[in-house]
């Protein structure tokens, strides 16, 4: 069993995750723009509401919460920071590695390590559809805050169009861009 100590050590290093704010927005320049454990929670939630017999559901759960850890030690790497994906994904696998070593190697950070490797290999149903909620719960996220802080987030939208590949997921990326739609119009239309 993982000795208290460093269980508290390990808890305080993901603390990370809820006071580091997501690049993306810092880069659109978002005032208090969400943490990383934000975004990870609302994945957890938009997971426990697909319903999909075809998956095991705990397991997207767990795989939302856990993706990325390592971002804990990492950071939050954009693609604006010119890092290749593979200098990347080498820079996460060592943290994750020392997470792993932090909890003592025991069979519960071993469980999560999986988790986040099922995740970066992308090939399972259920990594498939964390990938897809990981791009969903982002461009919800940039529609509020192109609601209330009149930014333009564009960008966000041009990168994840025609990625999504489960269909309920895309039955809810297309209610999103609706709404976004008609919201475009109406401000448009209410400019002098
Ligand atoms: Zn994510």
């Amino acid at each position: 069993m993982t000795q208290p100590k460093n269980i508290l050590k390990f808890l305080h290093t993901i603390e990370n995750l809820k006071v580091t704010k997501r690049t993306g927005w810092i880069e659109h320049k978002i005032a208090n723009p969400e943490s990383i454990a934000d975004h990870m929670h609302r994945m957890g939630v938009m997971a426990m509401l697909l319903n999909d017999p075809a998956v095991d559901r705990n397991r997207v759960i767990q795989m939302a919460i856990v993706h990325d850890l390592a971002e804990s030690i990492a950071g939050d790497i954009a693609p604006s920071s010119g890092m290749s994906k593979e200098a990347k994904a080498q820079l996460e696998k060592q943290a994750m590695d020392s997470l792993v070593a932090m909890l003592e190697g025991s069979l519960e950070a071993r469980e999560i390590e999986s988790l986040f490797m099922e995740y970066e290999d992308g090939t399972t149903p259920e990594a498939v559809i964390v990938k897809d909620l990981d791009k969903f719960e982002m461009i919800v996220q940039a529609f509020e805050y192109e609601q209330r802080n009149d930014a333009d987030l564009q960008s966000f939208f041009d990168s994840t169009r025609g990625k999504f590949k489960h269909p309920t997921i895309i039955s809810w990326v297309t209610e999103l861009e609706i709404q976004r739609n008609q919201f475009h119009s109406r401000k448009q239309s209410a400019q002098p």
